[in-house]
């Protein structure tokens, strides 16, 4: 007999949980019985109702926002020893999309308390090589996207936005997906709204829509998901090697009741983040993150930076004490210019960036998702006031 798959030990409050209602399950369970599995009539209506929340003109379904950053970068034609600005203070995908290009990924240090790219560390990276600008919206906060798109204008650059975490953000009362020339949004397991893996682009331009929309599906013409059904054809035409990227229907039917909840899961993350704010308020040994007051935060993480001046143990002992403790948490990010395919191809060294750098020693991401109970939550913070007490310099 088949012996049960183990079960992943999980903390006693895990890091993360994502909140999957009958309504996803009912619905992804119709998609199966439909006889369409990939892309069809569920991601189209995704693709819809993305587009109309974030008011942008555009919106396709793809199966990452890694894939998402790629076919954007490919559809401004970066290519073979261009250079692209990317914070270092990012997850792998945001570089890892140039390097596939052939392009030089160029990383820019941070703002201190945003963790977010640093305006004013831009300029002096640019060379006449340069293709565009990456801002990540770190943690969902929105970058500062007015000085970036400014700079990108007077020097002829492009600006492609990382939105991995960033649903749903604003920035000066403009949604995130419609600062950039081009938005990449994530949709995997522990994102603000899943479909498991997944992603989505949107753009307010045609030909830029077009040709990521062809690229995500071989190259092929327009609307060749259709070709299996009775409204489409056999016939079609390789325009350009392009990638396989496209959304399946199965998972677009998990996002379009996901989407439905953006909001609500929204006000649960923002109320768990003020709990927080609140109740370490008057723990001196970690500072809590910045809210800008010209921003929506989509919280997607919650980031604490521990004070090394007023404690005797570093980050990492601190994140075994949690651990012990049963507290999930994380580091978002070991910054990309400290790991080794970095250090080693590019010759990046810690002290290049060294905001990014110091940063990188402090940060520890909390748990933060509806499903953390204010109880749970109240015990992480007890947890880190006791770790705080016993070992106060
Ligand atoms: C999660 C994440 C990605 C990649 O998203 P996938 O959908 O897993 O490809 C890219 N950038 C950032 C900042 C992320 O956090």
């Amino acid at each position: 007999m088949a012996q049960a798959p183990a079960a992943l030990k999980q903390h006693s409050i895990p890091y993360f949980l994502p909140t999957i209602g009958e309504e996803e399950i009912q619905s992804v369970v119709e998609t199966l019985r439909s006889g369409w599995l990939t892309t069809g009539p569920k991601t189209k209506q995704f693709e819809q109702l993305f587009a109309q929340k974030m008011g942008a003109k555009h919106a396709i379904a793809v199966n990452s926002c890694t894939a998402a950053l790629h076919l954007a970068l490919e559809a401004i034609g970066v290519g073979r020893d261009d250079e692209v600005l990317v914070p270092t203070m990012t997850f792998a995908s945001t570089a890892e999309v140039v390097v596939h290009l052939g392009a030089r990924p160029v990383l820019v240090d941070v703002l201190p308390d945003t963790l977010a790219i640093d305006p004013n560390a831009i300029e002096s990276k640019i060379t006449s090589r340069t293709k565009a600008i990456m801002p990540v919206h770190y943690a969902g906060q929105p970058a500062e996207m007015d000085p970036i798109v400014d700079l990108a204008r007077r020097r002829g650059l492009r600006v492609i936005d990382d939105a991995a975490h960033a649903i749903p953000a604003s920035y000066k009362g403009r949604m995130v997906g419609t600062l950039g020339e081009i938005t990449a949004f994530s949709f995997y397991a522990n994102k603000t709204m899943t479909t498991g893996e997944g992603g989505m682009i949107t753009t307010s331009d045609d030909a830029l829509a077009d040709r990521m929309r062809i690229m995500s599906l071989h190259g092929i013409s327009r609307d060749a998901w259709k070709r299996f059904s009775a409204e489409g054809s056999w016939f079609y035409e390789i325009t350009a090697p392009g990638y396989k990227d496209n959304m399946t229907d199965v998972a677009s039917s998990l996002g379009i009741h996901q989407l439905a909840k953006a909001d609500d899961f929204w006000k649960a993350r923002s109320e768990r983040a003020a709990w927080y704010t609140e109740l370490l308020a008057d723990v001196p040994e970690v500072a809590t993150p910045p809210l800008l007051d010209h921003v929506q935060h989509a919280w997607h993480l919650y980031v604490i930076q521990v004070q090394p001046e007023r404690l005797t143990i570093n980050r990492n002992q601190f994140i075994e004490k949690l651990n012990a403790a049963g507290v999930g948490t994380s580091v978002h990010y070991t910054p990309l210019h400290m790991h080794p395919y970095y250090r080693d191809v590019w010759g990046y060294r810690p002290e290049d960036l060294p905001v990014a750098w110091n940063a990188y020693q402090k940060i520890i991401s909390l748990p933060l998702y509806p499903r953390l109970s204010r109880t749970d939550l109240e015990k992480v913070v007890e947890v880190i006031k006791t770790i705080c007490r016993e070992n106060r310099r």
